[in-house]
């Protein structure tokens, strides 16, 4: 059988299986959607947002690209948060990257010739990783140094969110968590918390977020 029948089938056992377990589960879905979590997150196929999350359908409004970045000057990602932010307004936008992340780590390597999109989209990884150099040259191996990288594009992409006036201007801004997941145990540890950005800002205090303390 090939792959994508497989997917159909699959798909009529999880509909029969779903209807028969909740038989309010798809009128509620055709209802209309409120999600409370835009989920910003990686394209990697082993970081489902709903899986690792053990969420439903209807619980995430999902934007997924390439090393989970957020770039204000396209139209793709700013619309996902343009309308999570001003019409289902979410309270919480969570950025969540993960170790172990191919386009953080090709970001450190010599640029492809046969993927010019991919080269543009991942340019301010390269900038951050550049800025960040010092840093990163202390950790002998690439992996540890894409490692690195990876969370510090977490917070790097929660503080571009977080400055962003769809985000801002909010009468009740949504709080923007930052994210990493782990692939060797499947477990996700929090870099920022929206929580601690709240209070800072409550307090008057300067953002300091770039702590990684696990909350
Ligand atoms: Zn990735």
């Amino acid at each position: 059988m090939n792959r994508p029948k497989r997917m159909l089938l699959e798909n009529i056992a999880w509909a029969r299986e779903t209807a028969h377990a909740d038989a309010q589960f798809f009128p509620r879905l055709a209802q209309g959607q409120s999600p409370k979590v835009l989920w910003i997150g990686c394209s990697d196929s082993r970081v489902p947002a709903e899986t690792i999350t053990n969420a439903n359908p209807g619980d995430l409004f999902v934007h997924r690209n390439i090393a989970n970045l957020f770039s204000p000057s396209d139209d793709n990602t700013m619309s996902v948060l343009e309308y999570a932010v001003r019409v289902l307004k979410v309270d919480h936008v969570i950025v969540c990257g993960h170790y172990g992340c191919g386009g953080v780590r090709a970001s450190l390597l010599p640029l492809s010739s046969d993927l010019p999109h991919v080269n543009r989209h991942i340019a301010p990884l390269c900038a951050l990783g550049a800025r960040h150099r010092e840093e990163l040259d202390a950790f002998a191996e690439l992996d540890a140094r894409a490692n690195r990288l990876a969370e510090l594009n977490v917070l790097e992409q929660v503080r571009l969110l977080r400055h962003t006036s769809i985000v801002r201007d909010r009468d009740e801004p949504p709080l923007v968590h930052g994210w990493i997941f782990g692939l060797h145990d499947g477990h996700i540890k929090v870099l920022a918390s929206g929580y601690d950005d709240a209070r800072d800002t409550q307090g008057g205090a300067h953002l300091t977020s770039a702590s990684l303390e696990t909350v």
